[in-house]
């Protein structure tokens, strides 16, 4: 098929594109680099045996996203594009009500306008809000703290309708926490000033560029008294892509209203302390690290049940911590 990624220059959409690539289908890139850098075009196409297509552009700009789709027979979509670090969506809600809401609004637009009505969308265990139980599966009542998960739930409100009642065929991916990175080496998360995530902050911990990695909250109600979450392989969220598409388009269960909806996420969890052990015998380097005060809207403990994925998408995550760490730090030492 020809599938388009919206956002396929960045970490997640990166990895479906050489995993789609690899099984034989076309892959047609479209992302304003908002957060990504043109040279992963080059990076993306050393790896894939197949060209990988990419235009530079706005998802806002509906025109030039439908004669996109146009000119390259699209059949289908990944919907990665958007902002998404909620502490940033604090201080900027409309930016990211813009860029998630509208942006997805105008893709529906752009694909109405060819015809084609299915996607795959990128949602975030963010719709949840605070856990009332975990692991937390997909009935979790649904209560986001911050504009980006509330942009999120909302974009997924409007997608469940089209499906509801324009026919439209709607997988809805919510993702735990993905990390690691392309075992090649060359592509992975490029992190910057902005990424203020465990991994890529661990990382310049570890070569040097902070000397002590702030570890927010000693006292969560969790064994060490630090933050539990569901770290998930990039490359798993990946394949998790790959199987939502053949049970779109290749099982007979498709039904788009009730069975759209899946968590991306091991089932189990790892703190902040066991992750720094897991890096520190992966590596071999020692990181140094320092408590500070909770971040503001932070959980203890957020762990997916992914049992919905695995029965109806036979999906489920292969790859180790150890794996993912090893992956996410080869790349970081050589390319960040
Ligand atoms: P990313 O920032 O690495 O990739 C997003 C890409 O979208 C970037 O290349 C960026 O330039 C592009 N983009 C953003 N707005 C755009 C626009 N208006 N038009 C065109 N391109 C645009 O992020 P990622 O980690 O790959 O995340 C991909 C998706 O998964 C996002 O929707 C994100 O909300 C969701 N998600 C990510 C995580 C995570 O921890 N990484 C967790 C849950 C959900
Ligand atoms: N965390 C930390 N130091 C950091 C970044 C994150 O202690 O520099 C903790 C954070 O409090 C949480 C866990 O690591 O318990 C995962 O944080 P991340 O921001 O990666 O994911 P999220 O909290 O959005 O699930």
């Amino acid at each position: 098929m020809n599938v388009l990624l919206t956002g396929g220059l960045g970490f997640i959409g990166g990895h479906t594109a050489i995993s789609l690539s690899r099984i034989g289908h076309s892959v047609y890139i479209y992302d304003s680099l908002i957060n990504s850098d043109k040279t992963s075009i080059e990076i993306l196409n050393q790896i894939c045996d197949n060209e990988i297509f990419c235009q530079i552009g706005d998802i806002l700009d509906t025109k030039s996203l439908t004669r996109f789709i146009e000119s390259n027979k699209i059949d289908t979509v990944i919907h990665f594009a958007a902002l998404k670090s909620p502490f940033e969506s604090i201080s900027n809600p409309s930016i990211y009500f813009n860029n998630n809401i509208s942006g997805t609004i105008s893709l529906i637009r752009a694909m109405e306008n060819n015809k084609i009505n299915s996607l795959i969308f990128s949602s975030s265990a963010s719709v949840y809000g605070p856990p009332e139980y975990n692991p937390m599966d997909e009935k979790h009542p649904e209560n986001p703290i911050n504009p980006y998960g509330k942009s999120k739930l909302l974009s997924e409100k409007i997608l469940k309708d089209l499906a509801k009642f324009q026919d439209w065929k709607i997988i809805i991916l919510r993702y735990f926490n993905p990390i690691g990175a392309h075992k090649s080496r060359i592509f992975g998360e490029f992190a910057n000033e902005k990424s203020n995530n465990l991994l890529p902050y661990l990382y310049r911990v570890a070569k040097g560029d902070f000397e002590f990695l702030s570890i927010y909250g000693n006292n969560f109600d969790t064994g060490d008294g630090t933050g539990i979450r569901d770290y998930i392989d990039v490359m798993d969220v990946a394949d998790g892509h790959i199987k939502s598409l053949e049970y779109m388009f290749n099982n007979d269960n498709y039904k788009k209203d009730n069975a759209s909806i899946f968590n991306l996420g091991t089932g189990t969890g790892v703190s902040v302390l066991e992750m720094i052990e897991l890096f520190e015998q992966v590596t071999g380097i020692e990181i140094k690290y320092k408590f500070e005060d909770r971040r503001q809207g932070d959980v203890g403990i957020c762990i997916a049940d992914p049992s919905k994925a695995m029965e109806y998408l036979n999906w489920k995550s292969k790859i180790t911590t150890e794996e993912s760490i090893n992956n996410g730090w080869n790349f970081f030492k050589n390319n960040c």
